[in-house]
């Protein structure tokens, strides 16, 4: 049997994580590269295309992991842990965290990449950010090439981390997104 007839096989040709039945397709966790059983599963288009794009993502359908985090396939529950991560600014995406069980050696995988090794972005108190997390902006912050200024005490949240530069992270900010300083902001 394919290796994808042994992953539908294995999930029903359901969505591992939302149980959609429409339109599954193998996606691989990374850091691995290929589809195999053990370090794939099988998402449904609106899975893998918020997983990929976090910027345009419901956090309404990511209430499925309630259900799919008791999932036994490893790669599922790494999946899960780290979409909870990203959501960990709503409570009850942190509530499903800490309820969480995983095998160690799964935890270890979930853990790789959550954090960026080599640059550290942190905020003007010298914290470490994390994409996904939640800031505060602590001064007046002029738009270049507009007449728009983010506001002393805006909040941020899910920011993204510049990858190639530890002083940006990403945020939308009244429906733009922009890159904005780290220094200028304080984690909640
Ligand atoms: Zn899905």
């Amino acid at each position: 049997m394919s290796t994808e007839a042994t992953m539908l096989e294995r999930c029903g040709n359901k969505c591992e994580l939302c149980a959609a039945e429409t339109s599954l397709s193998p996606f691989v966790v990374a850091p691995h590269s290929h589809v195999t059983v053990d370090h794939a599963i099988m998402l449904c288009e609106t899975c893998s295309s918020q997983i990929e794009n976090p910027e345009s993502m419901d956090v309404n359908h990511w209430r499925c992991l309630n259900d799919s985090m008791w999932s036994q396939v490893a790669p599922v529950q790494v999946v899960a842990f780290r979409q909870l991560h990203r959501l960990s600014a709503e409570g009850w995406a942190q509530d499903l965290l800490d309820m969480m069980y995983m095998e160690e050696e799964t935890k270890t995988w979930a853990e790789t990449g959550l954090e960026n090794d080599g640059l550290k972005h942190v905020d003007c108190h010298g914290a470490p950010l994390q994409k996904g997390d939640t800031v505060t902006i602590i001064k007046d912050l002029p738009v270049k090439g507009s007449s728009m200024v983010v506001k002393i005490g805006t909040m941020v949240r899910n920011i993204g981390l510049a990858q190639d530069d530890p002083e940006l992270f990403s945020g939308k900010v009244e429906g733009q997104s922009m890159w904005l300083r780290c220094e200028y902001c304080r984690k909640k």
